[in-house]
């Protein structure tokens, strides 16, 4: 850490600043210019605080020098993690693939589902039972009822299952029903929910809120991590915009710099980035050409019947030739998928 003095700080401020640092067993290494004076912190940073520090008089600013977010940081950890979920692999090379519809519907309609996306060669199924939706009016997910069909479908399938946790209230549930806990963009920050997913050791799949920094994204997976799971895979969904065209902005450019700054994976979900099945399919090769570790994307087989999210649903035909595109696109980056592990 660096605390910048003000140009008019006292000796005596400037002296009371190496001694609190000193008290705190840290060494202050002082570096006098012609305008300013510098002190340098050396030891563990967590144990001061920058905000104490930038209320103290005779101080300027403080520049942290390593990140927050310390267990999440590649600093703390150079290998990228891989996230296994029931053999379905994200990061350190592996590619997957999650695909199902937005919400768990009726029992035939996601054997319907899960069979075309399992024959277009996804690795995960999904589908939300607990929605959290804009409007308290529209439909909310079937809850534990849709858990059970989502688990039985994909078993039935041989597919490991993800689906989002909206409430710490219905985690046992989530638990014992899926394969991979989502949390959603508008959870991203519900610090009492990470700290509970955090306590279970089941993969998560923590998606960017709509307004977070890649900072509050790595903030959040820290929650996770801090708690105990290790096993966090990140998720670009888009964020907000000032242009309608698109139901949020994909922002491409957080994968390469999430894999700058961090070890865990990031996946993207070109669905909810653009909300229109026309731009689905560049997004998701763009996605891959920039590393991701995955693709989310919501599938559908009559979207006009859909619970949640229909218009932006790929019809199983279009997922799987936008499928067999994406394997050509990683086998470009040098991707490794679950079925090359199977062949070995
Ligand atoms: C979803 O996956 O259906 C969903 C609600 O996602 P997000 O949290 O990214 O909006
Ligand atoms: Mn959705």
């Amino acid at each position: 850490m660096i605390i910048i003095l003000k140009s008019d700080a006292t000796a005596a401020q400037r002296d009371q600043l190496i001694a609190h640092i000193e008290q705190l067993g840290l060494k202050a290494h002082l570096s006098e210019g012609t305008f300013r004076t510098i002190l340098g912190v050396i030891g563990d940073e967590s144990l001061i605080s920058a905000d104490q520090l930038r209320a103290t008089p005779g101080v300027s600013d403080v520049v942290p020098v390593l990140p927050s977010y310390k267990l999440a940081s590649r600093e703390a950890h150079p290998q990228p993690s891989i996230v296994d979920v029931k053999g379905a692999k994200f990061g350190g090379g592996h590619i997957s693939f999650i695909a199902g519809p937005c919400a768990v519907e009726d029992h035939s309609r996601m054997q319907a589902i899960a069979a075309a996306v399992k024959a277009a060669g996804a690795h995960v199924f999904r589908g939300g039972a607990y929605k959290p939706r804009t409007s308290p009016y529209s439909f909310q997910g079937m809850g534990l009822e849709g858990l059970k069909v989502l688990r039985a479908v994909g078993d039935e399938f041989d597919m490991p299952v993800v689906s989002e946790v909206t409430d710490p209230r219905h985690l046992d549930q989530l638990v014992e029903h899926v394969d991979m806990l989502q949390v959603g963009a508008r959870n991203m920050q519900n610090f009492a929910l990470l700290a509970e997913v955090g306590r279970t050791s089941t993969p998560v799949l923590m998606k960017r809120g709509m307004s977070a920094t890649l900072t509050d994204l790595l903030m959040c997976a820290e929650y996770v991590l801090a708690h105990g799971n290790p096993n966090v895979v990140l998720c670009e969904r888009g964020i907000k915009s000032f242009d309608t065209a698109t139901r949020n902005l994909f922002d491409v450019a957080a994968v390469p710099a999430i894999h700058e700054l961090s070890h865990l994976p990031i996946i993207v979900d070109p669905s909810h980035a653009t909300g229109r099945p026309d731009l689905i399919p560049p997004c998701a090769l763009a996605g891959i050409a920039a590393g991701a570790d995955g693709v989310h994307i919501e599938v559908h087989d009559c979207p006009a019947e859909a619970r949640s999210d229909g218009p932006q649903a790929l019809l199983p035909e279009q997922y799987a030739e936008l499928a067999e595109a994406m394997r050509s696109m990683a086998t470009l980056v040098k991707k490794q998928f679950p079925e090359h592990e199977k062949e070995i």
